[in-house]
């Protein structure tokens, strides 16, 4: 598969439509690279520079992987062969899918999208650890790097804003009556994320070649023998292997702990970037016509970065609380993004383009909330 980049320039999807979006399908394009675009990213090369760090391939990222990986490991055998008591066997599945979303945020999402390592098999094997918690690497690249990466926040294009009936996550979505309580209730379903992504999802994308309305490159043999190989491994350690030392009922209720645990994390952690009050949330001309300009100010606009400050934080998420600079530069490893941050909030600046930040975690959780709360009761969206 062509792992496709973010571009600045033109680029262009034809034929597409949200599942549940009232407007018809409309052809998305950018304009060429603005000022804004090549201003930063003269800042950017200038940094690195001077620093003289690569932007890839960073010690503190190897580190860190064999941190997460012994964590994640741990947590499993210590819950399967040694837990005794109900309290134990809890935290350890928290701390197990936990672990597993450290995985996901700062492992595999670097790897999956180039920025890990200068050498792309290091990138594949780390890439991988997506596969092995059940998810289909193929199929969420392009979902991720190329659809949501590109579009991101445009309304009937941007498949991540669509959850079918189940929540309102874009004004062109219809609205029903139970969306008035979806700021109270996305909150559980998230929880939900990893068993319907791993045994649902990827499933009917298999089956259809179709990522909501968009076209999946087409899968050779290796790749299907990789999806069905990557999904009986990740049965056989999270579910087969603990069945053979434990009770069906006690491997269920603590495996679903752990991807609850997971699933609230990882959900939560992408919505408080995109799907907050001060995040824009275009929708594109009938004709087709640009989005914007200038794409580097399309992904400033539409995302949001969050507690900055906290270096806890920043660790165990992967950087994903800097996701304005993960969308200005996905290739680069996370481990940069806050110094990458000062650099693009001055530039914003100097060009006139609000560049967004939540302060604390909690307010970037009550941002979330009320944008849910606004979406489900019908009323104007947009910048706070
Ligand atoms: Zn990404």
């Amino acid at each position: 598969m062509t792992q496709a980049e973010p571009k600045f320039g033109s680029v262009m999807l034809g034929m597409l439509s949200a599942k549940n979006a009232a407007a018809p399908s409309p052809v998305v394009r950018f304009g060429h690279k603005g000022a804004f675009s090549d201003d930063l990213k003269r800042e950017v090369d200038a940094y690195f520079d001077r620093e003289g760090g690569s932007r890839r391939d960073s010690p503190r990222m190897y580190l860190k992987t064999a941190i997460i990986f012994i964590w994640f490991v741990g947590s499993w055998a210590l819950l399967v062969f040694f837990a005794t008591t109900l309290w134990q066997g809890v935290l350890l599945a928290m701390s197990l899918g936990l672990s597993i979303a450290a995985i996901g945020m700062g492992i595999q999402h670097d790897a999956n999208h180039g920025g890990y390592s200068n050498h792309p098999w290091v990138n594949r094997l780390f890439g991988f650890f997506m596969d092995g918690m059940g998810v289909c690497g193929y199929i969420w690249r392009y979902k991720h790097n190329v659809i949501h990466h590109t579009y991101t926040n445009v309304q009937g294009v941007d498949f991540d804003l669509d959850f079918g009936n189940i929540a309102r996550l874009s004004t062109l979505q219809t609205k029903k009556a139970w969306h008035k309580y979806q700021h109270y209730y996305l909150w559980f379903l998230y929880g939900l994320l990893l068993p319907k992504w791993v045994f649902y999802d990827d499933f009917v994308i298999y089956r259809s070649r179709l990522a909501g309305p968009h076209k999946l490159p087409t899968m050779n043999a290796r790749e299907v023998a990789l999806f069905w190989g990557w999904k009986v491994f990740f049965v056989l350690w999270s579910l087969v292997i603990p069945a053979m030392v434990r009770p069906i009922w006690q491997v269920l209720v603590f495996h679903l702990i752990a991807v609850f645990t997971l699933g609230v994390t990882l959900s939560s952690v992408f919505q408080l970037a995109h799907c907050v009050a001060e995040a824009e949330f275009p929708v594109p001309e009938e004709s087709g016509k640009l989005m914007n300009d200038d794409w580097g100010v399309h992904q400033v606009e539409t995302t949001v970065d969050f507690a900055r400050d906290s270096k806890l934080l920043t660790w165990f998420l992967g950087g994903l609380n800097f996701q304005v600079e993960h969308h200005l530069f996905p290739k680069v490893c996370h481990v940069h993004y806050p110094e990458l941050s000062k650099i693009v909030e001055k530039v914003a600046a100097r060009h006139g383009v609000r560049y967004r930040n939540n302060v604390t975690l909690g307010a970037a959780l009550a941002s979330h909330f009320h944008h849910l709360r606004r979406l489900g009761t019908g009323a104007q969206v947009g910048r706070a």
